[in-house]
């Protein structure tokens, strides 16, 4: 069950409430959605209706029940689309993201050309891991600090907002620094000790499906976030594994609809992770955003077969307002549907 509570809702009236709440047999955790302070009330009380009756205080504006596991990810609590800033720049609601740039940063030179090319397409959001999660140990691992140095003279130079994976808690505060959103990559899309340090950062995050998570644990780690204060997050399918060799994961635009129904979260689409080709790239973009994505995340170098990670799938940053006039027709359609 989700208290909203009024604007103007004084601490000792919250210490009341939780004390009732704890009375009936719950836990209770504060949190400051976007609107309204909310007691996200956990458990089953042992009498419904005295906690229900709490609603006669004038601080309560409403208590929800929610019948999903998720609760604050969940429409049925909050059934308008909730818009993320993300730096200056929103996503969800109707405005689609475009974020782009190298699977990892590798050096100042290859940021500079990168992004140079895609801020020259209209990309505002630009990726980029410094701290990179590799199957294998003899993998490029990122540049670590070094590369939130090149970051942060990026977004100064460039005047874009970004985005980079945190893979440790120890990592949060440090890129807390360059970052304006967080990444949780798919190996950690259900890594609850981080996903509690990451929404404790200030910022919002983009959340990976796990390739193997269902649609239920994917927006339960979204819960995790928002239970513990994250300011907004992000909803990214990366494409699952499965029976099918053909590409390198298979995207999942069945998870797209149902987190569109299910949350109010804004949900977009990793082509490059799913297909793991290039020639793949532009169609399951295409499909995402036809499955209702509010937007892409893309990886693009200005040289990818020097890339030090994931060169097969990153489109050559030249190319890319060619891609995108290519996606742009789709993105169009669907907001005609929309209407
Ligand atoms: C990435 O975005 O570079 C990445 C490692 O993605 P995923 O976690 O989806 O594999
Ligand atoms: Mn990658």
């Amino acid at each position: 069950m989700i208290m909203i509570l009024n604007k103007g809702t004084t601490p000792e009236d919250v210490a009341f409430l939780q004390h009732k709440i704890r009375e009936l047999g719950c836990d209770s955790r504060v949190v400051f959605d976007a609107q309204h302070p909310v007691i996200a009330i956990l458990g089953t009380p042992h009498a419904p209706l005295p906690l229900m009756s709490l609603e006669a205080y004038e601080c309560v504006n409403s208590i929800v029940t929610v019948h999903q596991k998720y609760k604050l990810a969940s429409r049925e609590y909050h059934p308008e689309d909730t818009i993320v800033n993300v730096g200056d720049f929103k996503v969800g609601g109707g405005h689609t993201a475009i974020i782009a740039g190298p699977c990892a940063v590798e050096s100042y030179e290859q940021m500079r050309h990168t992004v140079s090319d895609l801020v020259k397409s209209g990309v505002s959001i630009i990726r980029g891991g410094v701290f990179k999660p590799r199957t294998s140990p003899y993998d490029f691992q990122g540049l670590g600090r070094e590369g939130l140095d090149i970051l942060g003279e990026i977004k100064n130079e460039f005047k874009v907002a970004v985005v980079t994976e945190v893979i440790s808690p120890t990592h949060v505060e440090s890129v807390s620094q360059v970052a304006d959103c967080f990444q949780i990559g798919a190996r950690n899309s259900q890594n609850y000790n981080l996903l509690e340090a990451v929404a404790q950062g200030g910022k919002p995050v983009l959340l990976k499906r796990g390739m193997s998570t269902t649609i239920e644990e994917w927006i339960l780690g979204a819960e995790y976030l928002l239970l513990n204060g994250c300011p907004g997050v992000i909803l990214c399918e990366r494409g699952i594994r499965t029976f099918e060799h053909a590409a390198r994961n298979t995207l999942d635009v069945t998870a797209v609809a149902v987190a569109k129904r299910e949350t109010h979260l804004p949900v977009i689409v990793d082509p490059s992770h799913a297909g793991g080709r290039l020639d793949l790239v532009l169609p399951l973009a295409r499909a995402g955003i036809a499955a209702g994505a509010d937007g892409v995340i893309v990886e693009s170098h200005y040289l990818p077969r020097e890339a030090r990670s994931d060169a097969t799938q990153q489109i050559p940053s030249a190319d890319f307002g060619t891609f995108l006039a290519n996606l742009q027709p789709m993105i169009n359609a669907m907001k005609t549907c929309r209407k």
